[in-house]
Formats: C-alpha cells, sequence, structure tokens
C-alpha cells in the first residue's frame, strides 16, 4: 500500500514495460490501471510483459530462439528485433499474440545493440548474406523497424534485407519508408482472402482483408519485391489457395524472387491448433495439395533456398556439446513460466523449470541445434 503523496514507481525503472494488442505501450501503472479497470477484460489475454534487451543488460543476442541472431549455417541470418505479435491465429507454431495461454514475457532489442551483432557476424559468414527480419511475431512492431533495415542495408556483406509480416501495421507511408531504406522483399502471411475465413484465421473478429490486400498490392507496386506466404491449413483454407495464386499474379507479385511461398501446417506442442487439423507429411503436402496449382497455374510452388539465392555456409561455432553440464547466470524472465534465461561463454541459454529467478545455477544443455541453448537445473 502506497502513502499519501507517494507514487507507484514507472515500469521502465525495472526495463520492463507492458504492450497491449495493437502494439500499444503502457509505461506507467496509471496507464495499466486506466486499462485494466473493466471487469469484462480479461487481463491475462489482454496484456504482456515487455522485457528490453539493452547493451547494458549484457544478454548475448546468440543463443536464443526468441530474439538476436539465429544462424543456421547458411548465407541467411534471421535477425530477431522482437516478439510480440498483435494477431492470435488459431494455428500460430509459436502460440503468440494476445491470446496466447503460455507466452508471459515479450522482448525487444536495443536496435544499435543489435546492429553491433550483426556487424560482427556477417564479416564472418562473408559477402550475399540475407538478412531476414522475421521475428517470433510481428515486426512491424518493432518501433525502429525503417532505420535497423537501413542499418543491415548497410553492412557491406549484406546482399538482401527481407522481412515477413502479416500485413496489418503496412500503411502507405510505412511501405514507403521502408522502400527508402532499402528494404528488398516482404513475406506477406495472406491466408484467405474471403473476409470471414481470413478474420478466423487471424485470430481476430474484426481482421480487415481489404486493407491486407491494399498492401499488399501497395508492396508490389514499390521497389519491394512481394511473396505472399499463406500457411495451408489442412481442411480449412486449402480451396483458397488458387484464389490466393491467381491474386499474387494479378498484382505483380515475386519481380525478382517466388511469387508465393505456401507453407506446410505443423502441430507443435506449444503453438495453437484449429479444431481438429492433422498436418499433412511432406508427401501428401506436395503431391495431393501444390503439385497440381503448380500444374494448373504454371507456377513453381515447391521452393528451394537456391530459388532465394541462399547458399551453405560454416555457422557461428557452438560453445556448448549437447549433455554438457554449466552454471548460468540468470539474466531474465523467459517466455514461457518456469523458463530463466540464463547466459554463460557470451550465449543465452534458456533454462526450463529453473528454481531460481536470479543468482547462478548449475545446468545441463539438452539441445544445442543452430547455436540455441536449451538446459534443465541438474
Ligand atoms: S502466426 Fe504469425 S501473425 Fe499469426 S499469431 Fe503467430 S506470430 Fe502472429
Amino acid at each position: 500500500m502506497l502513502a499519501a503523496g507517494e507514487r507507484e514507481p514507472d515500469l521502465d525503472e525495472n526495463r520492463i514495460e507492458i504492450m497491449i494488442a495493437g502494439g500499444k505501450r503502457l509505461r506507467t501503472w496509471r496507464e495499466i490501471n486506466a486499462i485494466t479497470r473493466y471487469p469484462q477484460v480479461s487481463i491475462r489475454s489482454f496484456i504482456m510483459s515487455l522485457f528490453h534487451i539493452t547493451r547494458e543488460s549484457q544478454i548475448p543476442l546468440v543463443g536464443c530462439i526468441y530474439f538476436g541472431v539465429v544462424d543456421r549455417g547458411s548465407s541467411l541470418l534471421q535477425i530477431r528485433p522482437s516478439c510480440g505479435c498483435n494477431l492470435s491465429c488459431p494455428f500460430c507454431s509459436v502460440d503468440a499474440g494476445p491470446h496466447s495461454r503460455s507466452r508471459v514475457m515479450d522482448y525487444q532489442v536495443e536496435l544499435d545493440y543489435l546492429m553491433e551483432a550483426v556487424e560482427e557476424i556477417a564479416p564472418f559468414k562473408g559477402p550475399g548474406v540475407e538478412c531476414h527480419i522475421d521475428s517470433p511475431g510481428e515486426p512491424m512492431l518493432y518501433p525502429d523497424i525503417v532505420p535497423l533495415v537501413r542499418h543491415l542495408k548497410a553492412i557491406k556483406e549484406v546482399g538482401v534485407v527481407s522481412m515477413q509480416s502479416n500485413g496489418t501495421l503496412l500503411s502507405d507511408e510505412k511501405i514507403a519508408a521502408l522502400a527508402e531504406a532499402g528494404l528488398d522483399r516482404i513475406n506477406l502471411s495472406i491466408h484467405s482472402l474471403q473476409p470471414e475465413k481470413a478474420a478466423f484465421l487471424a485470430g481476430m473478429p474484426g481482421f480487415d482483408i481489404e486493407r491486407i490486400k491494399q498492401a499488399a498490392a501497395r508492396i508490389a507496386g514499390s521497389s519491394i519485391d512481394l511473396l505472399i506466404a499463406p500457411v495451408l491449413v489442412p481442411g480449412v483454407n486449402d480451396e483458397d489457395m488458387p484464389e490466393l495464386i491467381r491474386f499474387a499474379q494479378e498484382i505483380g507479385a515475386g519481380k525478382k524472387w517466388p511469387p508465393l511461398g505456401i507453407q506446410k501446417y505443423e502441430h507443435y506442442r506449444l503453438g495453437r491448433s484449429p479444431g481438429k487439423v492433422k498436418a499433412q507429411n511432406w508427401w501428401q503436402f506436395y503431391n495431393r495439395s501444390i503439385a497440381e496449382w503448380e500444374k494448373q497455374f504454371s507456377i513453381p510452388l515447391r521452393l528451394r533456398p537456391q530459388d532465394f539465392g541462399i547458399e551453405k555456409r560454416p555457422a557461428i561455432p557452438t560453445v556448448f556439446e549437447k549433455k554438457e553440464k554449466t552454471w548460468v547466470e540468470i539474466k531474465a524472465p523467459g517466455w514461457v513460466s518456469g523458463e530463466q534465461l540464463g547466459m554463460a561463454k557470451n550465449r543465452v541459454v534458456s533454462v526450463m523449470d529453473c528454481p531460481v529467478e536470479q543468482g547462478s545455477v548449475r545446468v545441463q544443455i539438452v539441445s544445442n541445434k543452430h547455436n540455441i541453448y536449451v538446459a534443465v537445473p541438474c
């Protein structure tokens, strides 16, 4: 209880703020109280804590799937400046967005700190790097998205800067600013052109597919290339694909790269699944779905890394072997309940079921794939 005249501290004194659906940020208790005083608002589904990753935080930018730089051993680097989302797609593989049941924290990396990391890694990867901004969420929620594109494009080794987006925040002005900053391609998620089904697949009743179609046409007419990237959810939007292919062809998507990248729906343990949808295997996906549309529209839909100029390159060296035991220093709360983010050997280590929220903890590495470290206490 506060004494008379005393005031709650602002949240950002602890580098934490609250982000609500639509990307608005709440930085003080007064702002939070104003929005949560309505009994009909479910706070859990409405707010998400936001943790700022700054240089001072000393949290490394390699080792974590949620933010920083992910190198999977090719000429493509995944750049993850933030991980919040403003949609709640019922098939979301990472259970992101306002209706998430498992996420308790989002992260946002300071622009200069992120750039330092990319500038250090890019020379190791060599010329012709593609930087793909693909946070596990909506990258347009990152407040410095335009300067990020501009800075990435200025790195000597970087040939292509691309970005994924759900399109909801791509106004005409933003598209023009991204084009001017040097963005080469947007992979735009559109899963159906039918208003009701599009809203269902966005997990948002008020979702306006017409606005997304306008943004798509605007991108295709700009210097930015457009790739439409629907997720094929079996039994839900199969029959929407031909219409989407026609739309992509009509508006001129795929000026330099393929116009469509249809993605296979996968079921993940922590992801969401609409009803009883069963994932196809790769044979079914290619031969029962994709092959027919390839023939019908004379368009390549079975995409390979070579279609994007992506080649194999040495990966940043891993620093922990699987089953290795080590001490990590806890630096931040995890993305899911019970998880904490630790640091050791200049890498983030995600510690599941972590018994402490600060200090050191002894852990065993259970996964080190692509320099992404997951560990359990031991
Ligand atoms: S699928 Fe993409 S746009 Fe949809 S909720 Fe997940 S992160 Fe957001």
